[in-house]
Order: C-alpha cells, then structure tokens, then sequence
C-alpha cells in the first residue's frame, strides 16, 4: 500500500491518500491539544499507545457487528481505514457525570446515570463543538433522518459493548465520543477510540486514566495512557 498526499492534518492525527481511491491512511500523533488548542502539548507515544487500543477497540466491535472504517494495522502510528465522508456531528455518550455535563447542569462529576445520556455536537472548532439536538441536526441537513436514526441506536450498542469490555478491565467508562462517516451506502463508525476520546476511571480508585490528566495537569499522563493499553491487552 503506497502512502500518498496529505489530506486532512487535525489536532491528534493525520490522513493519507493511497494508491487505492477507497481507502486512507491514518497516522496518531502525539500532540495533544484540549480547550480549543489553547492547551498544547505532547504526549510521548501517545499516537502508538492511541493506535493499538483503537485497532483493540474497533476489531472488538466488528466481532459483534458493527462496522467501522478499520481495516488493518500498518505498523506502530497507522492504520488502514475505509475513506469515509465524515458526518460533521460529535456523538457523546455519558453513563457518569463529568466534564461537559458537570459544568452544564452544574452538578458535581461522579453521579451514575440510571441510563446512559447521548448529546449530539456540532463538528466546528471555531463554535466550539455546540452542543445541538436532533432538531438542528435535520434543519442543517447534517444528516438525514434514518441515518441520525441508525447513528443513536448504533451510539447506544457501542456502549453496551464497550461498557462490558472495560468492566471486565475494571474500568468505568464514564463517556465518549464517536464520529460516523459514509462511505457508499453505509454509515461506518469513524475516528478514532482512545483515552483522548473517551473518560475511563479505575473502578476502586477512581483515578482518572484518560486524556483529563494532560486537560487538568493531573500528571502521569503518559503512564496512564499506557495503563488503559496494559488492561485491554491482559
Ligand atoms: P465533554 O463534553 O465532557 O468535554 O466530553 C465528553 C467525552 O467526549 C469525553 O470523553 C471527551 O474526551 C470526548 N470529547 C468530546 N469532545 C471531544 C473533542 O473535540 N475531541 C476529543 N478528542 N474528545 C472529545
């Protein structure tokens, strides 16, 4: 497979062309950006750590049949990915209270949702990701309406799925975000699944295994990310 241009650069990844107009090449970085790229830094392997636990995640959820835009690993940083157009819709799911939602409805960050919370964001970095409904979604023809339809109930499998798999790795995933992308007829799950996009809290502990050490100077970031790898790999 030859790597070819440069198409899409964003704050944690970079996407190739290849010789294959179908697919791309998706290369982890290991910058790490939080409050609108106000907040720069770098986590040292952080894009190797974020590349294996996808691939993890994603082969986990194709096991139980849904399907991604993952094909195959490439090496340590990249992997081979359907090309998708992008659906411009951040989809959050939240089973514990915490940082967009605490600050939302000021509440404090802990309390157990008796069932799980979807939010839908506006992909737009100059608005800041806003926080939007389904109403907005259809009147911006963001996407349609079997396909926001088909993206909820997909939203909520992958959680039961995911949910499932870190209780066993003893850790809450307390939310997450995904993003979906078409590609022919079909609505892949996008993106990327890793401690920059999801929150995971020891269960005992509560410590906090995810990218909220680098937002809120926690330290131990990089030991963190490398934690999460070490428990989905046991
Ligand atoms: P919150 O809305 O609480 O800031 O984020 C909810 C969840 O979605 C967290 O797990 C967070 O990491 C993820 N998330 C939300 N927006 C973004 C984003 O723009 N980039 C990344 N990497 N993750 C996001």
């Amino acid at each position: 497979m030859k790597k070819g241009k440069l198409v899409y650069e964003g704050k944690a990844k970079k996407v190739f062309e290849t010789d294959d107009p179908d697919l791309f090449i998706q290369e982890f970085k290991d910058d790490a950006t939080a409050f609108d790229a106000t907040k720069r830094g770098t986590i040292r392997d952080k894009g190797v750590v974020n590349n294996a636990i996808s691939k993890i995640l994603f082969e986990l959820l194709m096991s139980k049949g849904v399907e991604t835009h993952f094909v195959k690993q490439l090496d340590e940083r990249q992997m081979l990915i359907k090309k998708v157009e992008i659906i411009p819709l951040e989809v959050t799911i939240r089973n514990i209270v915490a940082g967009g939602m605490a600050k939302l409805l000021g509440i404090e960050e802990g309390l157990k949702l008796d069932e799980p919370v979807l939010e839908y964001h506006y992909k737009n970095d100059a608005l800041h990701d806003p926080l939007i409904n389904e109403y907005h979604v259809r009147a911006m023809k963001m996407a349609k309406e079997e396909e926001l339809d088909f993206i909820k109930k997909r939203s909520f499998e992958i959680n039961n799925i995911l949910k499932a798999f870190f209780d066993r790795k003893n850790l809450d995933l307390v939310d997450f975000k995904l993003e979906f992308g078409r590609h022919r007829d079909k609505i892949l799950l996008a993106d990327e699944i890793s401690p920059d996009t999801c929150r995971f809290w020891d269960k005992e502990t509560r410590k906090k295994l995810d990218k909220d050490r680098f937002r809120r100077d926690l330290g131990d970031v990089r030991d963190a990310y490398q934690e999460v790898l070490r428990r989905i790999t046991a």
